[in-house]
């Protein structure tokens, strides 16, 4: 195909097409942002004398993944109150800490960290929400990390909202922003049916609808929302309640969904809502273990997220396949139901669907964007390698991803980044913690 302008020969390549093909000694011909072909070592079309041939013998490729639940700019607050319950947690330290430090600045800088993790540990699309949400997009169009964007909604003042009755005004604003077209969408994220009403959250999805923007939502996350919730929400439980109000649908993601049982299992299947899995926060908060084999079961779009990093404390999302197969495993007494290959797929075409973007991303096949990752395997930790879905989930890690490309894009060589200057990032990030820590002491 004579458009090819790049390609990328040999290595072992998981493809995550639906029948999870495995290639070795593949090439794949990329012409744009968007994958032309992918071979086999001997079916391989003749290359254009004027493309840019790259070697990836001796690494792993797959789609880049996907993050389906961050909030980027907290990334400046990693480390800043742990081993808390998470209410305690949320109003004594972090909401405090949002309100004094964060600001157009603060987020600027904290996204950049966090983009540059993201892009330095495979991560080529994340869904994120957070206040400023016009700043974080704005970074990660700067950086070429792929994603959604969501603004967030509560009923308080929030970071750049001191007047609550303000938020629909910014988020329409934001949601306008689509206009401008790019790989960075703008979305809606509706913090949680205890610190939004009714009105807020009813009014928050129809704002979505009419720009078709995402609707995320944390949801069942601990075991007390339960209980809040039956007292103060209608006597339902978090799940019932969003499915009353007409919620859930393939356009909503369900961040958490930690407390759920099979009946709103079901409700869930049926709507078409996809949903975030945190495991190492709902771990580090103590929440609780978030139903994945009822859900698989039941074929809901699954993604991992990271979330935050003050909840986490990283946005590692090998760790976060590592941490979720494991615990699926102790929680359940079964080592069966949920499999190395369940836990790639959520990283990479399940996170995609879950965002409504599967048809851009999350595997490696022609027509797709050109988000693509490679692993060196020339640690002793990396070999032998005799399932590349095994070595992925228990035993590589973020610090083995050297090469990513973003829709034909090359961001990171080597394991470093080329388009963005990691040192400054991270004195600007060090330069906040100074006068986040000097005025908490
Ligand atoms: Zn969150």
């Amino acid at each position: 195909m004579s458009d090819v302008t790049t390609v990328l020969r040999g290595g072992t390549l998981l493809t995550l097409n639906a029948s999870l093909d495995v290639l070795d000694d593949a090439a794949i011909g990329i012409a744009g942002d968007r994958i032309a072909w992918v071979a086999p070592g001997a079916a391989q079309p003749e290359v254009p004398p004027e493309a840019t041939v790259i070697d990836m013998s001796g690494r792993l490729l797959l789609p880049g993944l996907v993050n389906t639940h961050t909030h980027l700019p907290m990334s400046l607050f990693r480390g800043l109150a742990d081993d808390l319950p998470l209410k305690e947690w949320l109003e004594k330290h972090i909401f405090p800490a949002e309100a004094k430090f964060i600001n157009p600045e603060s987020v600027r800088v904290g996204t950049r960290l966090s983009v540059a993790e993201l892009l330095l540990g495979g991560t080529t699309t994340c869904a994120d929400g957070y206040s400023h949400a016009n700043v974080v997009l704005s970074v990660a169009r700067e950086m070429g990390l792929r994603g959604v964007f969501a603004q967030g909604i509560v009923d308080a003042p929030a970071p750049g909202v001191p007047d609550p009755s303000l938020h629909f005004t910014v988020l329409r604003r934001h949601l306008e922003s689509r206009a401008l077209g790019g790989v960075q969408v703008p979305a809606v994220f509706a913090h949680a049916p205890y610190t939004c009403s009714r009105e807020t959250l009813l009014r928050a999805k129809d704002l979505a609808r009419e720009y078709d923007a995402l609707f995320f939502i944390h949801v069942a996350e601990a075991r007390w929302e339960l209980d809040w919730c039956r007292r103060e929400r209608e006597g339902l439980t978090p799940v019932r309640y969003l499915h009353r109000l007409g919620l859930l649908d393939s356009r909503t993601v369900l961040v958490h969904a930690v407390h759920v049982d099979e009946a709103e299992a079901d409700l869930i299947a049926a709507s078409g809502a996809g949903i975030s899995v945190n495991t190492e926060s709902n771990m580090k908060l103590g929440s609780g273990v978030t139903p994945i084999a009822n859900y698989l079961e039941r074929g809901i779009p699954l993604g991992l997220g990271t979330d935050g990093c003050a909840s986490n404390n990283d946005l590692d999302l090998f760790l976060e396949m590592s941490q979720t197969a494991r615990l699926s495993k102790l929680a359940s007494g079964d080592p069966v139901k949920v499999k190395a290959a369940d836990l790639v797929q959520m990283a990479t075409r399940g996170g995609a669907k879950v965002l409504g973007l599967d048809r851009d991303i999350g595997s490696i096949e022609p027509g797709k964007q050109a988000d693509i990752i490679a692993l060196r395997l020339n640690r002793p930790h990396a070999q032998p390698l005799y399932n590349p879905y095994s070595h992925l989930v228990y035993s590589a890690s973020a610090a083995d991803v050297d090469w990513v490309m973003v829709g034909g894009d090359i961001l990171a060589r080597d394991g470093k980044l080329l388009k963005a200057d990691t040192a400054s990032i991270r004195r600007e990030a060090v330069e906040w913690a100074g006068k986040i820590r000097g005025e908490q002491g």
